[in-house]
């Protein structure tokens, strides 16, 4: 087994660009509305420099979320690019934006290539205008589809969002947007089930009787026809929400998931490091621009440390959300400095047996996993395309998986 030291697995910058343009009905998100504050990225910069030694450099993927990063202009995009890359990218980084379709054409699209950006996701969530229409989104297709076409032919990798599961979409809707998206050369989508959050304008609508109530099954229908359909259009499931063409899966995102370490900027951004003995250690900023623009070097935040076993615990439920690579645990105990637990093996053993989880045994180990098994556990676990179906129940029943001991 080759392990990776802490401080050369992968890594990564995430900025938050907290700004739209309006509020969508579902969003949870953190973000204001209105355009960038001046001074935004002047801002950002300065964060960078005074917390740059927070990572080994350089970084292998550099990320841009929201908010609405597309709100930015292509020359601040471009100075946000720059000033990372001062402290260090990988010559084959990604580099990645999320943009909506209404900030797209032709010149922001070669604008985003020139100023080094390899991949856009694009906040689409649908190609059926009654289903934008559901959502209160502020594009339509045709809108979405010249945003498509701008960016696939500036060269730009590009991967969709889409929300699947609205209530009334017709049954054939995720069949139609899988074509037309890849008929446009999009090569990654993200497809997440429609979830009504408290607090959201949503739940209001909802209860004035303005939008109809979300039906579980009919939403379990629409993520397995999902799962059925990807497939035939070259689009594999590598993940609980993401498909993609074979190489075109997003490594920044893949970072999350496989304990690679990442410096987050800007308001509400969230970071992670796992440090020499085993802890877990995220950072979460304020997500209040206000405060954060007041003084980006020392705004406040939240710091949580973990210990080695509940950081294993973690990366054993994170890490199974990447169906392709899934985890090996007992690597990943000794990147956290401790061991696999009995009540870690069972819960694994009980997804196993009810087709959640699957296991490929290293043939050195034996037949069996973990203790009263017959040995020491090693292979790697994954998610089957069921377990996909049921990730949230699997990885609460890892976290919770604490020995009595421990
Ligand atoms: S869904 Fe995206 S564009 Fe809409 S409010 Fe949320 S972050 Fe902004």
């Amino acid at each position: 087994m080759n392990e990776v030291p802490t401080g050369r697995r992968a890594r990564g910058v995430y900025l938050h660009v907290p700004f739209c343009r309006r509020r969508c009905s579902y969003c949870d998100f953190y973000f204001e509305v209105g355009h960038p504050t001046a001074g935004f990225v002047a801002s950002v910069a300065l964060e960078a420099q005074a917390r740059h030694g927070e990572l080994v450099w350089p970084a292998q993927t550099l990320s841009l979320g929201g908010g609405t990063p597309s709100q930015l202009g292509v020359e601040e995009l471009a100075r946000i690019v720059t000033r990372v890359r001062h402290f260090g990218l990988d010559d084959d980084a990604e580099v990645a934006l999320e943009v909506n379709p209404e900030d797209v054409d032709e010149a922001f699209a070669h604008g985003l290539r020139a100023a080094g950006f390899t991949r856009a996701s694009v906040g689409l969530q649908s190609l059926d205008d009654d289903v934008l229409l559901w959502l209160g989104r502020a594009h339509d297709r045709a809108r979405g589809m010249a945003a498509l076409r701008a960016l696939v032919d500036a060269g730009l990798d590009v991967g969709v969002d889409l929300i699947v599961g609205v209530p009334d979409e017709r049954p054939t809707r995720v069949d139609d947007d899988l074509a037309r998206v890849v008929d446009a050369g999009v090569g990654h989508v993200s497809a997440y089930v429609l979830t009504i959050e408290p607090g959201t304008p949503l739940v209001q609508l909802i209860a004035r009787g303005r939008r109809r109530r979300v039906d579980d099954d009919a939403q379990a229908t629409a993520y397995e026809r999902f799962q059925d359909r990807a497939p035939a259009h070259g689009l594999l499931q590598y993940e609980v929400s993401s498909w993609a063409r074979p190489g075109r899966e997003s490594r920044h995102n893949r970072l999350y998931w496989q304990r690679g370490a990442y410096l987050g900027l800007g308001p509400g951004a969230h970071s992670f490091y796992v440090d020499d003995d085993g802890r877990a250690r995220r950072r979460h900023t304020t997500a209040r621009l206000e405060a954060w623009r007041a003084d980006p070097v020392r705004a406040a935040a939240e710091h949580e440390a973990l210990d080695p076993a509940h950081s294993l615990r973690e990366a054993v439920a994170f890490g199974l959300r990447d169906l392709q690579a899934g985890v090996d645990p007992a690597a990943l105990a000794r990147l956290h400095r401790t061991t696999v637990g009995p009540a870690v093996w069972r819960a694994l053993e009980a997804a196993r047996s009810r087709g959640d989880v699957s296991v490929d045994v290293d043939a050195a180990s034996g037949p069996g996993f973990g203790p009263g098994f017959g040995g020491p556990a090693a292979g790697r676990w994954r998610l089957t395309a069921r377990g996909a179906r049921f990730a949230d129940g699997v990885a609460r029943d890892v976290l919770g998986a604490v020995d009595d001991a421990g």
